[in-house]
């Protein structure tokens, strides 16, 4: 029987991450996909004959280092690309465009507020980027590299001066609806520069927390490039095999086998839905918190707080995504060309009253969304000629009053059509399929606690050195030999693969 060094939980993109970096240092790895493919919730799957989509549809801030590092571009990823444009739709053909510092369809005052907007807030993105691509030290008892990490931390945010550094510490936990207000009036580009704060966790635009600490974490990309998710995935696959990655897909784990030796629990393997046992040093898993330590691990070998802490986590998912295959390219009114992030989410209220709705198990009455065509970059995903659009739907409950039974799963799919067909008209008469994903979906789909965006809520109380909670937030657990390598670990979810970068430098430390 075969004995690795390390077996990975999950193929997702991070624990494709995390072999890679293994496998660099030759060990010898095995990663384990309940799924038929690998990439979890950036796999990319037929939702209609010919047409395929990920769930995750853009990488807009995967690390150059890690491309450089695992050398993607040797395996096919392609990095030409610009700032993507993120279009703020209007059903007058007003539209609001954003790219990189250009920014048109506003009064000029506020293209100059803007451009300030935009230097204060990459300073600051900049300023905590690093700190994305590290483990974050528990508090007390600290090494001293540990401590230098802190002190690294409170000197780059002193080196921004008295008055960038003041209003930094102020900014940090307004909601972003006052942030937005001190800026702009315009409200199209209010939310449309709210959204990458908002969007996969559980936050409005009134809710103060952590909203421009997400916002910082998604501008801190060095790469300023948007991959496309299937081709990022399949890189990391491929490197991943050529550097001698065992991967095998439909292999569920049901257990993670531990041997007890007085007080100390080690993780020795992993049991597969087969009954096969399959044995390894170390085993790292990339599945959700919850998922790993209370039903792959089980309670009995954590002490009482600890599953407590982990039973606490916040995990319900509040996006959907929906999937159209078009027998043609769609037409946006007022728009030359459909590519880029087209947003339908005319002002803040919308977007706030949505959330409204979500609280209260609702599904939204003016749904707000993100629109891709990834057809226009990755034309191989649906037949010649033909196209898919992917929506990203913000504030559908998990627990939706109705569990999403099938009338409130049509009347969501009806309202979201709707609400794009005001903005391209005849879209529905393009439709020869259709998928909705509700959170209840990508949760059994995709093996993901609550289908949850980030496997966790984005929020300060489960961010940092409390990731997934103390005691865990290190990348290693309380059982000797077992780690966490995904978004549920440190710094979060979205594309990244930094939990699986951070999780292999910490398991070869
Ligand atoms: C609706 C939605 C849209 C999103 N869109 C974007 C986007 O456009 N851009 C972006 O950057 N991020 C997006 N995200 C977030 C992003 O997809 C996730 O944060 C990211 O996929 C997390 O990666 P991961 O590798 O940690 O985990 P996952 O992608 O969840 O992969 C974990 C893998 O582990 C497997 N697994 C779990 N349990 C077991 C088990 N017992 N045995 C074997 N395998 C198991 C799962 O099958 C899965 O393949 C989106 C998320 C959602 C929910």
């Amino acid at each position: 029987m075969a004995h690795y060094d390390t077996i990975i939980i999950g193929a997702g993109h991070n624990s494709l991450v995390c072999a890679n970096y293994l496998a660099l240092k030759k060990k010898n790895v095995l990663v384990v996909e309940a799924a038929e493919v690998c990439g979890g919730l950036g796999a990319s799957h037929e939702f209609h004959d010919g047409f395929h989509a990920s769930v995750a549809h853009q990488a807009s801030h995967f690390p150059q280092k890690i491309i450089r590092e695992l050398r993607l571009a040797e395996h096919g990823l392609s990095l030409s690309g610009n700032h993507q444009a993120c279009i703020g739709l209007d059903r007058d053909g007003h539209h609001v465009i954003v790219q990189g510092n250009q920014v048109s369809g506003i009064p000029e005052n506020e293209v100059d507020a803007y451009k300030r907007y935009l230097h204060l807030m990459q300073r600051y993105a900049d300023m905590l980027a690093p700190f994305w691509l590290r483990a974050v030290p528990p508090i007390g008892n600290n090494s001293l590299p540990e401590t230098m990490a802190f002190a690294e931390l409170g000197l780059k945010i002193r080196l921004l001066g008295k008055e960038d550094m003041r209003e930094f510490f102020r900014m940090i936990t307004l909601p972003m609806y006052d942030l937005m207000d001190e800026y702009f009036s315009h409200p199209l580009l209010k939310s449309l520069l709210s959204w990458d704060a908002l969007i996969g966790t559980k936050q409005a635009p009134r809710s103060p927390n952590n909203s421009v600490l997400q916002l910082l974490y998604r501008m801190a990309g060095d790469s300023h490039i948007t991959l496309d998710v299937p081709t990022l995935i399949d890189a990391l696959q491929r490197a991943a095999v050529s550097r001698g990655v065992n991967i095998r897909t439909n292999s569920r784990v049901c257990d993670i086998v531990v041997e007890q030796n007085s007080e100390i629990v080690k993780a020795t393997g992993v049991r597969l839905e087969s009954g096969e046992v399959v044995t390894a040093e170390q085993v790292v898993s990339s599945a959700d918190p919850k998922t790993t330590f209370l039903k792959l691990l089980g309670a009995e070998h954590l002490e009482i707080e600890f599953t407590n802490r982990i039973a606490r986590i916040r995990d319900d998912g509040l996006v959907s995504k929906l999937h159209l295959a078009l027998n043609n390219l769609p037409s946006f009114s007022g728009l030359s060309s459909s590519a880029g992030r087209l947003f339908i989410a005319p002002n803040l209220e919308t977007i706030e009253i949505a959330f409204d709705h979500a609280k209260y198990g609702e599904s939204p009455v003016d749904p707000v969304m993100e629109i891709t065509i990834p057809t226009l970059e990755n034309p191989g995903l649906a037949p010649e000629g033909q196209h898919v659009l992917s929506a990203h739907v913000m504030y559908t409950p998990f627990k939706h009053k109705s569990e999403w039974d099938e009338s409130a799963r049509a009347e969501l799919t009806t309202k979201i059509i709707d609400a794009i067909e005001v903005y391209a008209p005849g879209i529905r008469s393009l439709i020869v399929g259709q998928e909705l994903l509700t959170p209840v979906d990508l949760e059994s789909r995709f093996n993901t606690s609550g289908g949850h965006w980030h496997h966790g809520d984005f929020a300060l109380d489960q961010l940092l050195m409390m990731r997934p909670t103390h005691g865990a937030a290190q990348y290693s657990t309380p059982v000797s030999g077992l780690y966490l390598c995904g978004a549920g670990t440190h710094p979060a979810g979205d594309i990244t693969g930094m939990p699986g970068h951070n999780a292999a430098r910490e398991i070869l430390s």
